[in-house]
């Protein structure tokens, strides 16, 4: 019976894990939400199974919920980080704090009602809220500060470990996991004097499952992985700024200094704060890039959509800009449709993958949000290779937009290519 007990919990994983990982790994074609609803989906099921259960194995009574789906949710997570970055994986993070509470608040309503049996037989129960109760607030507070600490935690790991994706990935779940069942163990002690034993059980069973699903991630990275573009190295405080949203907070302290219509900053801004950002990067040997981005054929969008309309247009296409930024990046409205963005601590390589992502989002993103579709040519240009000034890296940047408009716009033109 316990070997059929973990037989059935690895099956579980290999079920949950394929799942997921195939819709993390087609987002591109069937887009992200896919994923973040079937988390969310499966968060529900977990806190339920986590409360009421369980099942006994080799190392104890444990339940599936918090072995299974728990633990592979979380690196769920950190997966999504790895693949994206912070600004979209704090997307589900905080959709799942904020869905939680919403489910006790309107159960809280809902059991004032009366209400009538329709299917014979079946007695309509909400009781089950009162089973995952407080343990589930607790739990979803707890989960929240596990994510924020996988994504910081595997950033920091990256300086000693760098590309060993599949270590980062064991140490980050065998930490944060013993963290939370930790966490999760005292508020259970807490409120029925459960023994020690069932911490010890629990933290196995999750030792465990971080093995099964490292060997997975393992397996995926050696077999199935096909993308170039996984997240380098950067900065664990930039990664925890952007989890707790903090950019936007300072964002609204230099709101003075910006551009009423698309939030960049203004042109003034540039001129005397850019050489600054330059200076202060090549003074501590770091690299920093320019991107300069024009919208393609913007004149005959006010000419076909009226002008009012081409705004709506500038200021989604600056949207989206903004919402890919890290916090050292700077993005100015250099001209009418005209941006640049001042990447600092970023080489050439990285700002040209990130000059290829932006221009897919407004490619893809602008025939859902605009009336028609629009696409941006991008030129990059890095420092210290392509120069030492604003001016002159600025000028190689321009002329490397030039480059893309005239071999057919919807482009990227960089030190690379
Ligand atoms: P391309 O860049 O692909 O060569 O063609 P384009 O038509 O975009 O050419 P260019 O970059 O020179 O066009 C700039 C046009 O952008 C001129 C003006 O009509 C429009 N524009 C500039 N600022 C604004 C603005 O604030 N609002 C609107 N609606 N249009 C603007
Ligand atoms: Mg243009
Ligand atoms: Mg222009």
């Amino acid at each position: 019976m316990l070997l059929a007990n973990t037989a059935l919990l690895v099956a579980e994983a290999t079920v949950y894990f394929t799942v997921m990982m195939a819709l993390l790994h087609a987002r591109r074609v069937i887009g992200i939400g896919v994923f973040m609803c079937a988390l969310g989906v499966m968060h529900f099921l977990e806190t339920y199974l986590a409360s009421v259960y369980y099942v006994e194995t080799p190392v104890g009574i444990i339940s599936p919920g918090s072995t299974v789906l728990f633990s592979g949710k979380l690196l769920m997570i950190l997966l999504l980080y790895i693949r994206e970055d912070a600004l979209v994986a704090r997307q589900p993070i905080y959709g799942l704090l904020i869905g939680n509470f919403l489910i006790v608040a309107l159960v809280m309503l809902l059991r004032n009602h009366d209400t009538v049996g329709v299917v014979g037989g079946r007695v309509p129960d909400i009781g089950f809220v009162d089973e995952m109760g407080w343990l589930m607030v607790w739990g979803t507070s707890l989960l929240f500060i596990d994510s924020i600490a996988i994504i910081v935690l595997y950033e920091r790991l990256g300086k000693w470990l760098g590309r060993h994706l599949y270590l980062r990935f064991l140490i980050c779940g065998a930490v944060v996991l013993t963290f939370d069942q930790a966490g999760f163990y005292l508020a259970l002690r807490y409120v029925s004097h459960v023994p020690i034993e069932v911490f010890f059980g629990g933290w196995a069973a999750k030792m465990a499952a971080t093995l099964v699903y490292t060997l997975f991630f393992t397996i995926y990275l050696k077999f199935f992985d096909d993308e170039t573009s996984w997240l380098t190295n950067r900065s664990f405080k930039d990664a925890f700024q952007i989890l707790t949203y903090r950019e936007r907070y300072e964002d609204l302290l230099q709101v003075v200094n910006r551009d009423h219509l698309t939030g960049a900053f203004h042109r003034r801004h540039y001129d005397t704060y850019a050489p600054d950002v330059l200076k202060s990067g090549l003074e501590q040997s770091n690299p920093v890039s320019f991107l300069v981005i024009d919208i393609d054929y913007f004149k005959a969008v006010n000419d076909r959509l009226g002008h009012q309309t081409g705004d709506e247009v500038l200021k989604t296409i600056a949207r989206l800009l903004q919402e890919n930024l890290r916090s050292e990046d700077h993005l100015y409205r250099y001209g009418g449709e005209e941006f640049v963005l001042i990447c600092d601590r970023m080489d050439g390589e990285a700002a040209f993958a990130l000059a290829e992502r932006i221009r897919r989002i407004i490619e893809r993103f602008s025939t859902i949000y605009l009336p028609e579709k629009a696409t941006v040519s991008i030129g990059v240009a890095s420092a210290p290779e392509d120069g030492r000034t604003i001016r002159a890296l600025f000028e190689k940047a321009d002329s490397r937009l030039y480059q893309a408009k005239s071999s057919g716009r919807n482009k990227v033109i960089g030190p690379a290519a």
